[in-house]
């Protein structure tokens, strides 16, 4: 099994060969500041209490308060969450926002709750770390299986138990706000912030796609695989789609789709969406323009979509999807990770070898936490910002990142994760 906090220490161990560090500053490195282990009772519908156990790891706070998500899932676990903590920390410094590196999740499968249980989980999680986050503190968001309807139950809570002890006037309520980011718009949240994750991905690809293959398009459409149909694969599904590429593939957690003839075909991430909803499942949802008709595509495995010959593919689901064993068979050129850690080291070195080119996920999917910085900074400063200064906001931010990482990638002939991780080390570090 492959331990996400192994792999996350070997990729910054390949960068510290390109950063003078002291003994002291590399070790910090390697250690969270802060873990938060909590467990806590819920009362299920049947009457019964059953006990959650949860995290919050606060991996840097060098760069301003903790930030990161929150994960409900049956696999979280200790390494996985210092894993995602410490990416947290390296891809807010990737992006260059002032913001640390944490993460939180319970080890649950929401799918198996029903509403109302899924709200006291949210809320007695909150309670349990209430201590421990705050504005300048800890700034928590969403994750896999956490949505901005459980930010809001989260910043309810977090409210309620402030407000127990003091009065909370109205600009010290916008401020106690900013705990928390990826609210609904109509409590708090910023505009662009749902679709945030899948743009920024977007716009990474749109600067570095030329400057990593060159005459690729020979004035065809490029075709897209991607793994994971939440809210990050859609978005970037979206977009993809609207702008003009061809998406041969998609999948969610209980199986894939592919068109019959990649290339030719796009499904319409839209309409499966839309079909997805109606039929409670992808399967069969072949959306060719705005057909939906099983002639068009077949079922395959979630993991069968990762090797289809495709341009580009897209893991946004889970850790370890790529690794040693079906790196070998991967035929994409281009690698776009917008999941949080889903190529094992051992793959990278075999993408590496076979000029498959990886855009890392502390680069390509730090839109989300771009524009969660900006809802935090709109919520302190008592403001709302328009879609449009958003995303132009987040264009630049993921531009200059996507080009400064590339040059060095260039300058010390490296992969671009290593490239990565040398820009943050040095910005966690303050070193040269
Ligand atoms: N969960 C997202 C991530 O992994 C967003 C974190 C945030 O907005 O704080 O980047």
């Amino acid at each position: 099994m492959n331990n996400p906090f192994d792999n996350a220490i070997n990729q910054l161990e390949k960068a510290l060969e390109y950063v003078k560090l002291t003994p002291e500053q590399s070790e910090r490195l390697k250690y969270p500041e802060k873990i938060i282990t909590v467990n806590f009772p819920v009362e299920m519908d049947n009457g019964q209490k059953k006990l959650f156990h949860g995290y919050r790891v606060q991996y840097s706070s060098k760069r301003g308060p903790y930030k990161g998500g929150i994960r409900f899932h049956h696999q979280v676990d200790m390494n996985e969450m210092k894993a995602l903590a410490f990416w947290m920390a390296v891809k807010c410094a990737v992006a260059d926002i002032p913001m640390g590196g944490g993460k939180g999740g319970v080890e649950v499968d929401p799918k198996k709750l029903s509403d109302k249980e899924l709200e006291k989980l949210s809320r007695a999680y909150v309670a349990a770390i209430a201590n421990e986050i705050g504005p300048e503190i800890d700034v928590p968001a969403p994750d896999v299986n956490t949505t901005s309807q459980i930010m809001n139950w989260m910043v309810d809570e977090f409210m309620r138990i402030r407000s127990r002890n003091q009065k909370i006037g109205n600009s010290e309520k916008s401020r106690l706000m900013a705990t928390f980011t990826g609210k609904p718009l109509t409590n708090g949240g910023s505009e662009g912030r749902t679709a945030a994750t899948g743009r920024g991905g977007f716009y990474v690809l749109e600067a570095l796609l030329e400057k990593i293959k060159p005459n690729m398009k020979e004035g065809r459409k490029l075709t897209v695989a991607i793994q994971g149909f939440g809210n990050v694969g859609y978005y970037i599904a979206k977009f993809l789609y609207d702008a003009g590429f061809s998406i041969a593939a998609l999948s969610d957690s209980r199986g894939a789709i592919v068109v019959n003839k990649i290339g030719q075909d796009s499904l319409n991430p839209e309409e499966v969406f839309k079909c997805k909803k109606e039929k409670g499942s992808l399967a069969g949802c072949y959306c060719v323009g705005s057909v939906c008709d099983l002639k068009l595509g077949r079922n395959i495995t979630n993991t069968e979509i990762l090797e289809l010959p495709v341009d580009i593919l897209v893991p946004a689901a889970l850790e370890n999807q790529l690794n040693e064993k079906n790196a070998p068979r991967i035929k994409a050129n281009i690698i776009l990770e917008m999941a949080n850690g889903p190529t094992t080291p051992a793959a990278d070195e075999i993408f590496f070898k076979k000029n498959i080119t990886v855009i890392p996920d502390v680069l390509a999917n730090s839109g989300g936490v771009t524009v969660s910085y900006f809802e935090w900074k709109q919520n302190l400063e008592n403001q709302k910002w328009s879609e449009k200064k958003v995303n132009s906001l987040l264009k630049d931010k993921m531009t200059k990142a996507s080009l400064d990482i590339f040059e060095i990638a260039r300058v010390k002939q490296t992969d671009l994760r290593t490239a990565a991780f040398i820009t943050a080390v040095r910005r966690l570090t303050s070193a040269s």
